[in-house]
């Protein structure tokens, strides 16, 4: 018996490809696209505009109950709202480069945004896609630690760096990489259990065929 929605769990590091990746089985398999990156990216520019700085306590309390969150679908990709606003390119600048990964490892923050990427899959669902695929860096450890297939995908820094360098964007990969591994709460690590795959060598077509194999079967498994 073949499952009539599944859900796909992408984590990785830093330009390991995730994007492009989910995006691709997105389209191939009429899966919803959610990436939670772009959720701590919009809610570090909100935070920050209002002042609030990356540590616990009353402030950060009071930011984020400030904070409305709502959903959007742009085809297949759903998109973060938050009070009325649905993030653009700013998300990508160097200041939320230099700042995201300070934000995301407050576990108030995490808590904050829990219940909201989970709900994702209910939007999916109610949406009438045959699933879920989200990318991130906690999603098969800590949002979906049951989804139905569990991905890693790993690539070597040089090909990483020259991945953003030809999107014409800085960013600050090791760097980030390095806080969000060593943070405690939700680091970015293969979970157990999970498909470990190295993509250093691998063109973004071979990637999404494999992944698709993995897709595929997902689908399949009863
Ligand atoms: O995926 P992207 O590189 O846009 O993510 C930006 C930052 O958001 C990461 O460096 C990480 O600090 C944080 N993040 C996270 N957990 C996720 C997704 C992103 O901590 N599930």
């Amino acid at each position: 018996m073949s499952k009539s929605f599944i859900i796909v769990a992408i984590d990785g590091g830093a330009a390991a490809g995730k994007s492009s990746t989910s995006r691709a089985l997105s389209e191939r398999f009429k899966l919803m696209h959610v990436d939670t990156g772009s959720f701590y990216r919009a809610t570090t520019v909100k935070l920050m505009e209002l002042g609030v700085p990356a540590k616990a306590g009353p402030e950060l309390g009071k930011g984020l109950n400030s904070l409305e969150l709502d959903t959007a679908l742009e085809g297949n990709s759903a998109s973060i709202v938050i009070n009325g606003w649905i993030p653009d390119q700013s998300i990508r600048s160097q200041q939320v480069n230099e700042n995201v990964s300070h934000y995301a490892a407050i576990p108030e923050l995490r808590k904050f945004l829990l219940d909201y990427q989970r709900d994702q899959a209910n939007v999916a669902r109610a949406k009438g896609f045959a699933g879920l695929v989200m990318e991130g860096r906690d999603i098969g450890s800590v949002i979906f630690p049951d989804a139905d297939l569990r991905l890693f995908l790993f690539a070597d820094p040089v090909k990483r760096a020259a991945r953003r360098a030809a999107e014409g964007l800085a960013d600050s990969i090791e760097t980030r990489d390095k806080l969000d591994a060593s943070r405690k709460t939700a680091p970015l690590a293969c979970p157990e259990g999970a498909t470990y795959l190295d993509t250093s060598e691998m063109t973004l077509e071979q990637v999404v065929d494999h992944v698709s194999t993995l897709v595929t079967a997902a689908f399949e498994e009863a």
